[in-house]
């Protein structure tokens, strides 16, 4: 992808950076097809795709000073247009909020969902599997011919099951890696790096803050959001103090620093399932997939694909297919 400007697009570089806005117009037009085919693999959204590819350019234009030396133009917007349909992807997202997937979910689902009603132990046998768990507060139980079970290795690992888990099985579920990090969020008077002219984006491979990127820039406000994350459970000052030493100056704009912690959540505790070992595998596959007598389990962990809701979503696909053929 990296190929090197020709004579041509170099000196419509050159004239942009003199100001030369039809160079820019001709820029445009050059890339114009590769850059809309390129953002259709991402959405088939026609007028996002258009508002970003202008963008792109608008944006080059209001950097042409300080850009620098843009030796493969072509790798440069690509990866430009990836970055701003990504990001305008998101911003849509954010706008009806993520909670409302579940949300909405639960509605459908009717009364036949019981939230805030945790599982507090499993027993299972040849004709179903019984479930106790607390309803505001109160002891209940239900019953059924199936469980599947939808909760984190790490929650699984907690709950007693009768009879108890095989020895395989129990290693398995009780030695899932699990990374837990800390999300980190900024709040500040300014958009600081604005006005210095680079990227929130930043990279600082440290664990009170590993990474930075610019959130929430859709809202039309002069405060400026920066979302980033710690390794394991971080504290919000520590956060802070590291990007103001890696970023001094503008940054005292930073007004509140705030960290969720996710190894502190009672039912989310596990963040995501890191990589097994070398020479691990065999003692998590498939036993970690495969179901035990009338007992399903799915969740990101429970997939060959190795994190995310998508691992999620395929595993319950291939239990919910899996108990309809039986
Ligand atoms: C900060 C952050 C950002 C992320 N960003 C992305 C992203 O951009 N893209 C992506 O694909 N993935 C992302 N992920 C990962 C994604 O959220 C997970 O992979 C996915 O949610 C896992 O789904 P799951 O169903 O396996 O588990 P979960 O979503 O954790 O669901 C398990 C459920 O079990 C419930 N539970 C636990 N114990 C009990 C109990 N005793 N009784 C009853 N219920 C219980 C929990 O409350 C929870 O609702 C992110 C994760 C984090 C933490």
């Amino acid at each position: 992808m990296k190929e090197n400007a020709s004579q041509q697009e170099a000196e419509w570089l050159h004239r942009i950076q003199k100001n030369d806005e039809q160079a820019l117009g001709l820029l445009m037009r050059r890339y114009y097809t590769d850059l809309y085919n390129y953002a259709a693999r991402f959405t088939p959204d026609d007028a996002l795709i258009k508002d970003c590819i202008q963008e792109v350019f608008i944006s080059l234009w209001q950097r042409r000073q300080t850009v620098g030396v843009i030796l493969s133009p072509k790798f440069y917007f690509l990866r430009a247009i990836k970055n701003k349909v990504l990001k305008s992807l998101d911003s849509a997202r954010r706008k009806i909020g993520n909670q409302t997937l579940p949300d909405t979910f639960a509605a459908r689902l009717g009364t036949r969902i019981k939230l805030h009603s945790p599982i507090t132990a499993i027993e299972h046998g040849n004709s179903g599997v019984r479930v106790n768990y607390l309803e505001n507060g109160t002891p209940a139980r239900t019953e059924g011919d199936y469980l599947v079970c939808a909760m984190s290795a790490r929650m699984l690992a907690r709950l007693p099951v009768t009879p108890a888990w095989p020895e395989d099985r129990a290693f398995a579920i009780s030695n899932v890696p699990y990374y837990h990090d800390t999300r980190v969020i900024f709040q500040s008077r300014s958009r600081f790096w604005q006005r210095d002219g680079i990227s929130p984006n930043m990279q600082f491979g440290e664990t009170s803050l590993a990474s930075a990127w610019g959130a929430s820039e859709e809202v039309k406000t002069a405060r400026g959001l920066l979302a980033g994350t710690a390794s394991g459970a971080g504290t919000a000052e520590r956060a802070l103090a590291t990007y103001k030493k890696y970023y001094p100056g503008r940054s005292e704009d930073i007004e509140k620093a705030h960290v969720v912690v996710w190894a502190l959540d009672p039912w989310a505790s596990a963040c995501e399932r890191t990589s097994y070992a070398p020479g691990q595998l065999a003692k998590f596959w498939p036993v970690l997939i495969e179901p035990h007598g009338r007992i399903h389990f799915v969740g990101a962990y429970a997939d060959n694909l190795n994190w995310g809701m998508e691992a999620a979503t395929r595993s319950a696909n291939r239990v919910a297919e899996a108990i309809h053929k039986l």
